[in-house]
């Protein structure tokens, strides 16, 4: 067994093998298997999170109604 350490870009799928081109030429195809992997965001590409905890997922809310507060200024304004 062989043990590497391998740097890949998110944004591309995981290989399950390697070729390994020896010094005569000759090219030999090596399966890989993850000993562990991080967690991969399918929204950002992104490692570290998944795409329920994605900071780039923008949370829309309902804008607060401030009518009622207009009306109590108002209503303060012609008290005096
Ligand atoms: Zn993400």
């Amino acid at each position: 067994m062989l043990r590497c350490f391998v740097e890949i870009a998110a944004a591309k799928s995981l290989p399950d093998h390697v070729t390994l081109e020896l010094e005569g030429g000759e090219r030999i195809k090596l399966p890989v298997e993850y000993e562990w992997m991080p967690p991969l965001c399918l929204n950002c590409e992104s490692f570290g999170h998944v795409e329920g905890q994605c900071p780039m997922t923008k949370v829309w809310r309902p804008k607060v109604q401030k009518a009622k507060n207009v009306d109590q200024v108002s209503a303060g304004q012609k008290r005096l």
